[in-house]
């Protein structure tokens, strides 16, 4: 979400001390539109290469918001939605419309279903597994909960 989505409140705390997972298509994209070298906005950090932050931040952050926020990578795309390895998809509470963003099933859909599709060009490109049951029942339980509501 970060951005230009008209309710993101512009905190700018899902791009600060993140260092944000890069998949393969996200380095590609990254560097057409930045004609940037990978080094100058990528570090390679226990097992993936990831977004650079330079004191702490981000190195696509300015004054004015995401640089690149047309061509994010897909992760700033879903958030506040992460996935962590042991809980599976969780709504990050850190980001202050954590509590909102559950309301809108229709994101937490759309969310999920990009995050599937990050997880496994991840397995393809990473020597990463996902636990793809904990996956299911925990999108399930999202939508389920966000459709009671
Ligand atoms: S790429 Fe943009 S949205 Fe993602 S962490 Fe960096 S500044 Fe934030
Ligand atoms: S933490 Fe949430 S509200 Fe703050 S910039 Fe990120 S997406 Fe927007």
């Amino acid at each position: 979400m970060p951005f230009e989505d008209p309710r993101c409140l512009m905190c700018r705390k899902c791009c600060i001390e993140t260092e944000m997972i890069l998949l393969p298509s996200d380095i590609e994209r990254i560097k057409r539109f930045t004609e940037l070298d990978i080094d100058r906005f990528a570090v390679f950090r226990d097992g993936f290469y990831r977004l650079r932050n330079v004191d702490g931040r981000c190195i696509f952050l300015d004054d004015n918001g995401c640089r690149i926020y047309p061509i994010k990578p897909i992760g700033c795309s879903i958030y506040p939605l992460i996935f962590d390895s042991i809980h599976g998809p969780v709504i990050d509470s850190l980001c202050p419309l954590a509590k909102e963003f559950i309301y809108r099933c229709r994101d937490i859909e759309e969310a999920l279903n990009l995050l599937k599709d990050f997880l496994r060009e991840l397995e393809d490109s990473y020597s990463y597994r996902v636990n793809w049951n904990t996956f299911y029942r925990e999108s399930k339980r999202l939508i389920d909960m966000c459709n009671r509501r």
